[in-house]
């Protein structure tokens, strides 16, 4: 893990880069930060920002997911490190499927196929666009529900760090369910909650003893407690 300071720092790089953006646009900035590859499997790119992730904030990660039964709030704390580690590429044989009593070969998903899903405007137009780009040649029309629960299996399968899931018991009704988490719009949350504070804490500040940003983010953290402290801003 970086230094308290320039983890601070590269949060703040980080929200320079995304802030304001579309969805797309924001989740291309973070992958990029975390060093992804446009071409690369969803699941590398997932892998990627929970590496980033724990760079910025430690491992430990407190995460939500609301009970589909009966909506509670439930907080659970995952690992970032250990997921990450978790997803290392499959080498597995490329997805394939039989629909029609023909065979097809998929392409696995990468991270410029997820971002060609934004201008959809519903999850079915999405997959059937999804399938256009990795199926090739067959139409997606010709695609039946057996064949697409098979593409779904085989592309588990073959990256199974596209989708990351938690399971879950809802300590309200007991109602236990695969909570799917969407680790870009996730570390965005936290990167924007740690960017606010951080303005916050230079905006008192700066109010108070005239301190530009940045003198007030090169003071050690507990010089910077005291002050806050003292300017009754905390
Ligand atoms: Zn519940």
């Amino acid at each position: 893990m970086h230094s308290t300071a320039q983890r601070e720092q590269d949060i703040l790089a980080l929200w320079d880069r995304a802030a304001g953006r579309a969805r797309g646009l924001r989740d291309h900035a973070l992958f990029a930060a975390a060093g992804a590859a446009p071409t690369d499997p969803v699941g590398t790119g997932n892998a990627a920002l929970l590496t980033l992730r724990t760079q910025l904030f430690g491992a430990p990660w407190r995460l939500r997911a609301a009970c589909p039964v009966c909506h509670t709030d439930c907080e659970f704390t995952a690992d970032s490190a250990a997921l990450a580690e978790g997803l290392a590429p499959a080498e597995v044989a490329p997805p394939r499927i039989t629909s029609g009593g023909s065979e097809l070969t998929l392409r696995v998903p990468t991270l410029s196929d997820l971002a060609s899903l934004g201008a959809a405007p519903d999850s079915a137009s999405a997959t059937k666009l999804l399938l256009a780009r990795c199926l090739g040649e067959t139409p997606p029309a010709a695609i039946d529900q057996h064949a697409l629960d098979q593409i779904e299996a085989e592309l588990e399968r073959c990256d199974p760090g596209a989708v990351i899931a938690f399971a879950l018991a809802c300590p309200d009704c007991g109602h236990a369910w695969q909570a799917v988490i969407d680790i870009a719009p996730a570390l965005w949350a936290e990167v924007q909650a740690a960017a606010e504070r951080t303005l916050l804490d230079v905006d008192a500040l700066a109010r108070e003893y005239g301190w530009s940003e940045a003198e007030v983010l090169a003071l050690p953290h507990t010089r910077r407690a005291a002050y806050l402290q003292l300017a009754g801003a905390s």
